[in-house]
C-alpha cells in the first residue's frame, strides 16, 4: 500500500491510530479496484475481506479488532465496547445497526465507517483517551451527525475543546453539483460556507465546510480540525467516487483505534 491519507492533528494525539484508505494496494476487480472495503457493493466478499485485513495491518491493527456501523444516513451513535470487536468485519449483516457514528474510550478497538464521495470524520480526545469515527453525506450533515457525536465525547467527559478532528478526502463543490432546492435547505440550515459552485457554476454543496463550521460552532477549536485537501470525483485515480463513476465502484475505509498499550491490565 503505496498510500494512505493521515491528519497532522490527529497524528499528534498519543496512543491513537488512524487513517483513510484509497482505492489502490487491494486485490479487488474492475470496478472495484482495487481496494475495496464494502461488501455491500457487489463485489466478492473474500475479496473484500482480504483488503481489510491488508488494510488494517498497515495500521497496525487486526481484522477482528474492528467494528463497522451499518451506515443507514443518519445520526444515532453507538458507545461502542470490547464485546462490539468483530461487529460488521467479517459481513455486513452484523454491523452496528442504524448507526452512522461509533466512539469507545476502550483500547484496541478499531472503528470503522466506508466512503465514496461522502465525509468521513475521525475524531480523538486530545490526551488520547477517547476516539470516534462519523459518516456524513448530505443526509447524515443535515441531521448533524458531526453534533451528535460530539455530544457523545461531552457524556464521556471530553468537551468540544479537547476534541480534535480530521474530514477526510471527500467531493468537494467542484463535484458535487445539487438541485437548487438542496442548496438552499443547506444554506438556510448551515450557513455559506455549507455550499459552493461546480466550476461550471452550478449549485454545489460543501460538505467538509459545511462539517467544519458545524464543529466550530460547537467549541472544537478551530486548529484542531483538519480538512483533507482532495476530491474524491476529481482523484478516481486515488479514491472510489460514488458520484463520478456512477455507482459502480468500491468504498474507502476511514479507522481510528487506540492503541492498545503492550502490558496493560485487560
Ligand atoms: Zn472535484
Amino acid at each position: 500500500m503505496d498510500f494512505f491519507w493521515q491528519s497532522r492533528v490527529l497524528a499528534a494525539v498519543p496512543g491513537v491510530v488512524h487513517g483513510v484508505s484509497t482505492r489502490r494496494g487491494g486485490v479487488s476487480r474492475p470496478p472495484y479496484t482495487s481496494l475495496n472495503m464494502g461488501f455491500h457493493t457487489g463485489d466478492r466478499p473474500e475479496d473484500v475481506v482480504e483488503n481489510r485485513r491488508r488494510w488494517l495491518e498497515v495500521l497496525g491493527l487486526r481484522l477482528d479488532e474492528a467494528v463497522f456501523a451499518e451506515q443507514v444516513h443518519g445520526a444515532e451513535v453507538a458507545l461502542v465496547a470490547a464485546g462490539d470487536r468483530g461487529k460488521g468485519a467479517l459481513r455486513l449483516e452484523d454491523a452496528v445497526p442504524g448507526t452512522d457514528a461509533l466512539v469507545t474510550a476502550e483500547a484496541g478497538i478499531a472503528l470503522a465507517v466506508l466512503v465514496a464521495d461522502c465525509v468521513p470524520i475521525l475524531f480523538a480526545a486530545a490526551d488520547g483517551s477517547a476516539v470516534g469515527v462519523a459518516h456524513a453525506g448530505w443526509r447524515g450533515t443535515l441531521a448533524a451527525v458531526a453534533a451528535r457525536t460530539v455530544r457523545r465525547f461531552a457524556e464521556l467527559g471530553i468537551p468540544p475543546r479537547q476534541l480534535r478532528v480530521a474530514l477526510g478526502p471527500c467531493i468537494r463543490p467542484c463535484c458535487y453539483e445539487v438541485s437548487e432546492d438542496l442548496y438552499q435547505r443547506f444554506r438556510e440550515k448551515l450557513g455559506p460556507e455549507a455550499v459552493g459552485h461546480t466550476r461550471a457554476g452550478r449549485p454545489a454543496l460543501d460538505l467538509a465546510a459545511a462539517n467544519r463550521s458545524l464543529l466550530l460552532s460547537l467549541g472544537v477549536p478551530q486548529g484542531a480540525v483538519d480538512v483533507a485537501p482532495d476530491c474524491t470525483a476529481c482523484r478516481t485515480d486515488l479514491y472510489f467516487s460514488h458520484r463520478a463513476e456512477k455507482g459502480k465502484t468500491g468504498r474507502m475505509a476511514a479507522v481510528i483505534a487506540r492503541r492498545s498499550a503492550a502490558g496493560s491490565l485487560p
